[in-house]
Formats: C-alpha cells, structure tokens, sequence
C-alpha cells in the first residue's frame, strides 16, 4: 500500500467505487479501505434457498430496531458494496425531485443542486455502468436524457403482454433502464437470480464490476479489503482530518492522505462519524450541526405479486417500469411513487420469509405471479436515526407518508386486476428493509442544517468528504443508485481541481 496516496476512501460501493473510477482517471492516487472481501463467484450465488432461507451473504452482525429487538440487516459488506446484490435499476431522478416538494404526509425538501447541475453526471453514469434503456419514453423522465448506451431489453412474452394490456388502459408502461452486459457479446444470460443475488458470470454492472475492477487496472489505485475503519483522527485545531485509523489483520493501523472520503453507506458512515467523537468533535466528526445519523430514510417499500391464471415463463422481470402516478393524478393531487418490476418471485424467496407456507402452494402462486416493487418517497425526519448503543447499531426508525404509498398500492392492485390477475397479493417491507438508506449526513447550503456543502466536502473539516447515499437530503421515489454515482463523478471533479489543481477531463459546475 502506497504509504501517502492523494485520497483515502473508505468503502468501495457505488459512492465510494465510481468516485474512485473517476479520480484515477484524472491521475490521482487513491487507497481504498474495504471491511468486506470479493464476493466469491460460487454455485450458491445463484441458489435460492443459499441467499434467501440461509442469507448467505448478509452479514453475520445484527442491528437494534427502535423497540431494542435485534434484526439482521439487508446491506453487504463486499468489494462492490451492496450493489452487488442489486436489481441493477439505474433511474434518474425526476427534476422535480430537486426542487421542495408537497406530499400528503408533509413536505420534501429541496437540494441544494439543481437537475441540471447533476445532469452532465447522469450522463457519464449511465454510460459507466453501461445501461440498457430507452430515452423519451417515461412520461416523468427529464427532458434532455440522452441516448442510452445499449438498447433496452425486451419484454418478455408474459410482461409483453402486461405492458399492451396497461396501454390499453392509457397508462405509460415502459423499459426499465437496467445495469446488465446484455449487449451483443455481453456475458448475461437473463437469468431468473439478478435482484437481491450476485451475478455469478459477472454480468451485472455492479460497482466492483463497472467501477473498481477498471480503477485497479489503470495501476493508481490500491484496493485494501478486509480493513474495517474503526476511527477519523483530526487535526489538533479540529480542522482536518489526519488519519483513518482500521482494524487489519487483527491490528490496528492507521492511513493519512491530503483528502480522505467517506463511502461506508448510509448508516455505516454516520456510524463512523458518531463513533470519532473527540475533544474537538464531541457530538461526533463532521457533526457541529447535530444532523449526522439523522433523517435516515429508505422508501416506502410493497412487494406486490398478481397471481393470474397464466404461467409467467418470465425470467428477468426487470424491464418494466410505470410512473404514471409518480406526482399523484387527477382523483390524488399529492406525489405516491413509482411501480417497476420486481425480479422474478421464487418459491424459495416466499417460503424463506412465509415460514408456514406449503411449497407446493408457493409453487403454484410463484409460477402464475407477475411481481411488482412499489416504492414512494419516506420523508426525512431527524427523529428517524442511527444511533450508536455501546458498539450496536440502532436504526430508530417510524414510517412516514404513507398515505401517498397506500394509495399507489392500491392503483397498481386495481390496474392489475382490470388486465387479468385476479388475486393480488401486497406486503408492505417496513422500515427495517435498508437497501434504499439513504439521508443520514446530508448535504445542503446551511452549515447549520447539514453537515455537507453541495460537492458532499464536510462543512466542518475541508479535506473530508462522504461521498454515498448519506448526502440525501430527500429520498424521491427511484432506485438511488444512479444519482449516487452521479454524484461521485461530479465530486471527483470538484476534488481534481479545487484540492489538487487538475483541470483536465470533466468541469465541475
Ligand atoms: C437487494 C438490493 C437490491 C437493490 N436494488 C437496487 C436497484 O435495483 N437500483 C438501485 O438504484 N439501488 C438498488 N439497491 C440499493 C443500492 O445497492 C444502494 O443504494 C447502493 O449500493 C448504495 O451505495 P453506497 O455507496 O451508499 O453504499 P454501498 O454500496 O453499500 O457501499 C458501502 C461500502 O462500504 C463498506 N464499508 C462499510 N463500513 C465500512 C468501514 N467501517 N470500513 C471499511 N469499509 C466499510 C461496505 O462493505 C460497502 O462495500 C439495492 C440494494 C439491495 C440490498
Ligand atoms: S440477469 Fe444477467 S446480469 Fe443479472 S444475474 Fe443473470 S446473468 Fe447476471
């Protein structure tokens, strides 16, 4: 490990592996420090029952509901981050989404960016991440998306036949921009084990994949895994931070670098900021404003399966998405979400949580469903924290604005019984479903309200940045992914050339 590289950056997710990606490329060194190992490319990473019944790679470690009762949360520790399980839906977010926002259940509030400001990034994230999809075709979608880099992937028969059905009721279903090397000579072979699996040919365009693998390629950055950073040092006026202290090996060590990134995911940098506290950040690093660990969202979240009396043969579902409600309609004037397909349902995924469910019944729902993730926006709210109990994590988490959401529930119910599918059945994913966090060190223009300037550089210390899903200061109602990289592409240009004076690709605005 290069003893003084340019940047430290602790996580190597989709925040912490793009910036990465992008740093590299303007020449700068980077070191990253990763508690997690490569995910191993086995036979189990496409086994239901491994995955779902065994949850054979969320961590071992389990984490405190607001009541004290011990769960086991659903974020992964591994070089790629949590992408590496993910559905690979890679959305923008809608311009609106920028801006302050009324909802039934309260107001969103605005970012500190503009679209336009983050759009440039959006584009540079889409093409690396490689995504299929179609421009124009989302009724919500920003005005000005560009062509994809691949074209979007085709329904499949049965969801062919949903999408013509919906049109037939004058709703706008259309193609799901997807992470996947489906492209000509690209290795995936739609399967039926992409969202909530890792991809075993490496298909998906995860961050390991799109991001770090081609960062080690270019020789300037240092990948450390298995380093679990425990501490941020500061400086003895408080004003930087010196060093990142880390548990290897069974030691104890400790890395500095002129700038020093934060990417640990939504609760595990809010968790590492608490845990700094010191004599010159005694509520905690990067904390003067007392919001860090606050504002913890992650959706509104329903898994929706409508049973018909057709066998769905579908094997990735994934390619369909309908935001005809996102903003509300005309007998609901108020924001309820987004409606996108759902990986495939399995009889193992349902009797995984269903204990008492009889697998030949799981069989036959499994085999007839269409299946569904219904997502609204959860609003911030600074009693919804992470908290630190001795060295447990505890997610104090009460749902919010769920009057928007009840109501997309029941759309997507009413439309999917009108095509067909006679029984629909709803489960709501409760606040303990993390895979969306998002919120907890916020970005902003008041120092007083957030703890990050708009390019995520930490009011209170000017060589630390947290560069993940914390800096949300809203959760809008799209996957995170996308603007999460986004941003990290247009962090790492404002870093080449405010902090190291490179003015050569990208321009920050
Ligand atoms: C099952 C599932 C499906 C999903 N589907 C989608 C989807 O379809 N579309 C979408 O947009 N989003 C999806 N998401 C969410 C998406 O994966 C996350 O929003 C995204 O990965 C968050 O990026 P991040 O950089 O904030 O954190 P992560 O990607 O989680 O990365 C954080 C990294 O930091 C490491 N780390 C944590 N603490 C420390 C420490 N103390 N020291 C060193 N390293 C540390 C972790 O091991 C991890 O590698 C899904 C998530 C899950 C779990
Ligand atoms: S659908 Fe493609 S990208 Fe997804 S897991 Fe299967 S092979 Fe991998």
């Amino acid at each position: 490990m290069p003893s003084s590289p340019d940047v430290v950056i602790i996580g190597s997710g989709i925040g912490g592996g793009t910036l990465a990606n992008r740093l590299v490329q303007h020449g700068l060194t980077v070191t990253m420090l990763e508690r997690g190992d490569y995910l191993p490319q086995e036979r189990e990473n496409w086994d239901v029952d491994a995955v779902f019944a065994n949850q054979r790679y969320v961590p071992a470690e389990t984490w405190l509901d607001k009541h004290g009762v011990a769960f086991r949360p659903g974020t992964y520790y591994y070089v790629g981050g949590s992408s590496k399980m993910f559905g690979a839906a890679m959305l923008r977010l809608r311009e609106k989404d920028f801006q302050e926002l009324e909802h039934a259940g309260g107001v969103s509030p605005a970012w500190p960016i503009t679209y336009r400001q983050l759009a440039p990034y959006y584009n540079l994230a889409e093409q690396l991440y490689g995504i299929h999809g179609e421009a124009g075709v989302d009724p919500t979608e920003p005005s000005d998306v560009p062509r994809y880099p691949y074209p979007a992937l085709e329904h499949e028969p049965v969801i062919e036949q949903v999408a013509s059905a919906l049109k037939n009721r004058g709703i706008k279903p259309f193609a799901l921009p997807v992470a996947v090397q489906r492209h000509p000579g690209g290795p995936c072979i739609r399967c039926k084990t992409c969202d909530g699996f890792p991809c075993q040919v490496h298909a998906k365009t995860d961050a390991e994949i799109a991001a770090v693998r081609p960062a080690l390629a270019s020789g300037k950055l240092t990948l450390k895994t298995n380093a679990l950073a425990t501490r941020l040092l500061l400086t003895s006026d408080g004003r930087r931070v010196n060093a990142v202290e880390y548990q290897s090996d069974g030691h104890i060590e400790s890395i500095t670098a002129p700038v020093i990134v934060l990417s640990a995911s939504a609760v595990n940098s809010s968790v590492l900021l608490l845990h700094s506290a010191c004599d010159k950040a005694p509520n905690g690093v990067s904390n003067s404003s007392g919001v860090v660990g606050r504002n913890y969202m992650a959706h509104n979240n329903t898994a929706l399966m409508s049973i018909g009396w057709k066998i769905n043969e579908t094997k990735f579902q994934k390619t369909i998405c309908i935001n005809d409600f996102y903003f509300g309609d005309h007998d609901f004037k108020y924001p309820m979400g987004n409606i996108q397909g759902l990986g495939k349902l399995q009889t193992g995924m349902l009797t995984a949580k269903q204990k008492f469910l009889p697998k030949f019944l799981g069989d036959r729902m499994a085999e007839r469903s269409v299946d569904w993730w219904i997502m609204s926006e959860d609003l911030p709210d600074p009693g919804n924290r992470v908290l630190l109990q001795g060295n447990t994590i505890r997610l104090h988490y009460t749902e919010n604005n769920m009057v928007g959401h009840k109501r997309l529930v029941e759309k997507a119910r009413s439309l999917m019984s009108q095509i067909g599918f006679g029984l629909n059945i709803a489960k709501h994913m409760g606040g303990l479903s993390v895979s969306h966090q998002c919120g907890t060190v916020r970005f902003g223009s008041d120092p007083s309200k957030a703890a990050l300037n708009e390019f995520c550089r930490s009011f209170d210390h000017e060589n630390l940045f947290v560069v993940d899903a914390s800096f949300f200061p809203s959760s809008s109602a799209v996957n995170p992914a996308l603007t999460i990289a986004a941003q990290a592409i247009r962090v790492a240009d404002h870093m080449a050339k405010n902090d190291f004076g490179i003015t050569g690709i990208g321009n920050a605005s």
